[in-house]
Formats: C-alpha cells, sequence, structure tokens
C-alpha cells in the first residue's frame, strides 16, 4: 500500500512566514494528486518534505501507514522526477534508466537489467534511442527516459515536480497525456507539482489547490470549477479567468455595474444584512442573446454591453466589456486585489462567445446570462456563498 497522508504539515524557512502552513492531505493508493498554485505558494516545498529533502517544522508524514518524517529520502522509496530531468550527460539512455538497479549493488542480474529496461523502454517508446546519450535526444525524449528511471525502480510513487516547464507548449501537450496514460496503466500513486491550471484540470484524480502556504480546496477538476471555495479558487482556476464585479444587494436583486440579476434561489433571504457582494461570472456563462432561443431567454436574463474590443480565434472568440465600478466600492475591490495577488478584480468583463457571433467593437451587444450559473462571494471573508 502506498497511500501518503499529510497531517498537519508546517514548514518554516528559518523564523519567518510558513511556507507550508498546516497542510492535511490524504493520498489514496493510485491516486493522481495535482499540487497547484502561484510561485512562491510552497507546493515545492511540501513535495520536498514528502520525499524527504526537506525537514519537516511539524506534524506527520506518513507512507503506506507508517511516519516518515525522520527516514531519508532512500529509504522512503519515491521516485522524484524533476524539471531538469537530472539525466547524466554521459551515459546512453540505456545506462540512465538503468542507473538506479546499478546503484543497489547486486540486487538485479545484468538480465534482470536487461528486462527491467527493455520493458520501460517499451512502455515510453524509447527502444530505438536506448544508445543516445541525452544530449541527442529532444526534450520530451528526456522526460522520457527521466520517467523510465523512476518506473524501473517500482517505486511506492511518482513525484513530479513542474516537469513540463521546460518543453514548448505542443511537446507539453504531448506529454500531458503521455503521463496520463502511463499513470493509468501504472496505477502509482503520483503527486505533481505545477502552477499550470491546464496540467492541473487534465491530469490529476484530484487537485490540492494552495495559496501562500494554506491549502485552499481538494477536489476533481469539475467541482474545482463549479464549486469554487472561494476567490482565490475561483479566480486560479479556469482560463480566461472567471470575471468578478462588485454588486449591491437590493432586496433579491443583485446590481452589477451595466446590468441588474435577480438573487440565486439558493441565497433568497441569505444576503440579508449585506450591502456588498462579489458576483462572479465564468466567460462561457455568458452567450450571445440573439443564438440564444426564446424558452431559454426566458429562463435567464439579457445583458446589453458595451463591447470595448473583440478577438477572433477561430474555434473560440472573446469579447471585452469595459465598466467603470462604483467608486464607494473601488477600494474595497483593490484589497480584494491584492489578497488575489492581481488574479481577479478588473474594470473588464471577458465574454467567451461562439465564433459565429457576429460582435463588433466599439457597439453594444445583447448577452445571456443563465442567473443559477452565476457565483456569488462575501467581500469580507472571500468565501463562496453559493
Ligand atoms: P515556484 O512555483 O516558484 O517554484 P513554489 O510554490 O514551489 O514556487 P516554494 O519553492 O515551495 O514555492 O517556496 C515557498 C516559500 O518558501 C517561498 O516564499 C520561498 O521564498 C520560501 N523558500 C523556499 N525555499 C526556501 C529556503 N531554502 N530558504 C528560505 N526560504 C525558502
Amino acid at each position: 500500500m502506498s497511500e501518503i497522508q499529510l497531517k498537519n504539515i508546517v514548514k518554516k524557512y528559518g523564523d519567518g512566514f510558513p511556507a507550508v502552513n498546516d497542510v492535511s492531505l490524504d493520498i489514496r493508493d493510485g491516486e493522481f494528486v495535482i499540487l497547484v498554485g502561484p510561485s512562491g505558494c510552497g507546493k515545492s516545498t511540501l513535495l520536498r518534505m514528502v520525499v524527504g529533502l526537506e525537514d519537516i517544522t511539524s506534524g506527520d508524514m506518513m507512507i503506506g501507514g507508517k511516519r516518515v518524517n525522520d527516514k531519508a529520502p532512500r529509504e522512503r522509496n519515491l521516485a522524484m522526477v524533476f524539471q531538469n530531468y537530472a539525466l547524466y550527460p554521459h551515459l546512453t539512455v540505456f545506462e540512465n534508466i538503468a542507473f538506479p538497479l546499478r546503484l543497489a549493488k547486486g540486487q538485479h542480474s545484468e538480465q534482470e537489467i536487461t528486462d527491467k529496461v527493455n520493458r520501460a523502454a517499451d512502455m515510453l517508446e524509447l527502444h530505438e534511442h536506448l544508445q543516445r546519450k541525452p544530449a541527442n535526444l529532444s526534450g520530451g525524449q528526456r522526460q522520457r527516459v527521466a520517467m523510465g528511471r523512476a518506473i524501473v525502480r517500482q517505486a511506492d510513487a511518482f513525484l513530479f515536480d513542474e516537469p513540463l516547464s521546460n518543453l514548448d507548449a505542443k511537446l507539453r501537450g504531448q506529454m500531458r497525456t503521455e503521463i496520463s496514460r502511463m499513470q493509468r496503466r501504472l496505477g502509482v500513486t503520483t503527486i505533481y507539482v505545477t502552477h499550470d491550471q491546464t496540467e492541473a484540470m487534465t491530469l490529476g484524480d484530484r487537485v490540492a489547490v494552495l495559496k501562500k502556504g494554506v491549502l485552499q480546496q481538494v477536489a476533481s477538476p469539475r467541482e474545482l470549477y463549479e464549486q469554487p471555495v472561494n476567490l482565490f479558487v475561483a479566480g486560479f482556476i479556469g482560463s480566461p479567468p472567471m470575471n468578478f464585479l462588485p454588486a449591491r444587494v437590493d432586496g433579491d436583486t443583485l446590481k452589477l455595474p451595466f446590468f441588474d440579476l435577480p438573487t440565486p434561489e439558493s441565497l433568497r433571504g441569505k444576503l440579508s444584512g449585506k450591502d456588498l457582494v462579489i458576483v462572479g461570472i465564468r466567460p462561457d456563462h455568458f452567450e450571445d442573446a440573439s443564438m440564444v432561443d426564446e424558452s431559454r431567454q426566458a429562463r435567464g436574463v439579457v445583458v446589453s454591453a458595451p463591447v470595448d474590443q473583440t478577438e477572433w480565434l477561430g474555434s473560440e472568440q472573446y469579447a471585452y466589456v469595459l465598466f467603470d465600478p462604483d467608486p464607494d466600492v473601488q477600494a474595497k475591490l483593490d484589497e480584494l486585489d491584492r489578497d488575489l495577488d492581481g488574479e481577479g478584480m478588473r474594470s473588464q468583463v471577458v465574454v467567451a462567445l461562439d465564433p459565429m457571433s457576429r460582435v463588433r467593437a466599439g457597439e453594444s451587444t445583447d448577452l445571456w446570462v443563465d442567473p443559477r450559473r452565476v457565483h456569488v462571494f462575501d467581500p469580507e471573508s472571500g468565501d463562496s456563498l453559493t
């Protein structure tokens, strides 16, 4: 069994602010978990504590039910794949993959080593490159060699630290699918660190979102997208990001900068006493009203939006709507923006429209919004109220 449990893990470098602050996370045997968050949120530190490259200030690290806080990295039987692959330039691909087996002196016969390396090379489609040196491989092939090394060791878990960040966009896409396919085939517990939300959304069974060392939400990609617990997660997951709009609460109406929305039914009555809330609407939750049939239109709200700019990308189209927030709420928004590390508040709404839609810059367009899909957040805590 190779489940990995983090219990109230804290890491302080010196006497500063904790880089990891009271993180608890249970990773099931065979599960693929992504750690994601902006630069400096503590994800690498967390991974390094799992593998044993960093001391734990407090809390318990459990692997297969055993506490490993005081165990050296080599006693944990975990395989780490780094960003720079850590390959030996003077060794062939074969010898690079065989390296961990040779390191365990005398434990494997020459025949065993050949068999294991060949099996890994088959899986990774590296057979024709086995006699090459790393310098003669592409970035993606080097990446596969690094994974081959992890595979032959039969490690209890794979740990990846931003393994694709050195690759170009096309190769990154290919490697993403390869890693995902391989992980499913091998069924090995995997922790994968990234700041790239596409990787986070496409690779993992579950995604753990970190902000300033604190775990914000651990959930499936779909749940993070549909039910983010707070402004930070809502703004971090999804591209282009969720639009955040200040709204004044007026009975059962939310008064936004250029339109009004009925308060979502689930929140009726719950907003009494609140003057200001933040409404979150994903770019793809706006639609061109002229392309929405009447019965659907009646279930939502049609909004006249002054379109400032458009971007047509073939398979998608974006429209940018500028607005002037109420000056009274501007200070509050600036404060929130700082808290979101600049991810959130802008006096602009991004709308993702069907590429067939004939929106024009400089003209007003009727957009349709389904109020049941909007998110409402508490402006003080940033927590979701929906
Ligand atoms: P990135 O995506 O930029 O690699 P990260 O989320 O992996 O960032 P960490 O590298 O874990 O973040 O760093 C978390 C915090 O701990 C940061 O504020 C960083 O400056 C600090 N930190 C990391 N390593 C050390 C160290 N050896 N000594 C002191 N502070 C450190």
